[in-house]
């Protein structure tokens, strides 16, 4: 993915929301690299990252009983290694957010980052530093991050990548708690990968949008998208004629 900054197009690129695909362009950029449309998409998914954080315990559960169940009596045996998928998701989704908690904190000079960073409340400080400023976030330059943890390589992250980054470390989540039922996997085809990867999430409130979403690739269509869709086995052009 790349951005130019004289044709100022959304950074999404062919994943933004509102791609054109006749003409093959993004939306025009909004008031951040990111088209507005793409940035209200971000601005819903990114808080629901507390929710998934939640969850993802939730799914560790049943592991923690059937290890507990499965230690021999009377063998003081070490309890069996519990480290699966979900609670790893779940530290780098308190790695990235805190990460950027910390650049956002400095940019709007607020306070100082606190020096807990772990666990489900420092999810919940660091959704309530940067939800209300996806703007300032995805308008951040390029900046130096250690994206894989502290051990891993440096990188130059954009503050719109880093947005969909967080994009993403949701709709991971929600496709690792698919097996909760609480995401289904719809008939069809990723306009923009190609792949049976199409997903909704099921609202937690009535007035959650329905949005389809690939998995592998982060493409979003509002719902009324994907219902014209699976009606004329086509995807509906977002910008200019008449759909
Ligand atoms: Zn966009
Ligand atoms: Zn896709």
């Amino acid at each position: 993915m790349h951005t130019s900054p004289d044709t100022r197009h959304c950074a999404s690129d062919a994943h933004c929301r509102y791609y054109n695909r006749t003409a093959g362009t993004p939306a025009p950029a909004g008031r951040t690299p990111l088209c507005d449309g793409c940035l209200d998409a971000a601005s819903r998914d990114i808080p629901r990252l507390l929710y998934d954080y939640i969850d993802l315990e939730q799914l560790q559960a049943p592991t923690l009983s059937q290890a507990l169940n499965m230690q021999p009596a009377g063998k003081s045996a070490p309890p069996m290694p519990l480290k699966g998928e979900p609670e790893a998701l779940q530290a780098e989704i308190a790695y990235t957010l805190t990460m950027w908690e910390e650049i956002i904190r400095d940019v709007c000079q607020l306070s100082p980052m606190p020096d807990v960073r772990r666990g489900g409340p420092n999810v919940q400080r660091a959704l309530g530093i940067l939800t209300p400023r996806l703007d300032v976030l995805a308008n951040q330059p390029p900046t130096t991050v250690y994206p894989n943890g502290p051990e891993g390589a440096p990188q130059d992250i954009a503050g719109w990548e880093a947005v969909h980054q967080m994009q993403r470390l949701h709709h991971r989540a929600r496709g690792m708690l698919g097996r909760t039922h609480r995401t289904t996997h719809l008939p069809g085809t990723c306009s923009t990968c190609g792949l049976d990867q199409l997903h909704r999430d099921d609202p937690r409130h009535p007035e959650d949008p329905c949005d389809v979403y690939c998995q592998e690739c982060g493409t979003t269509w509002p719902h009324d998208d994907y219902q014209t869709y699976v009606t004329q086995l086509v995807w509906p052009t977002r910008t200019g004629a008449a759909a």
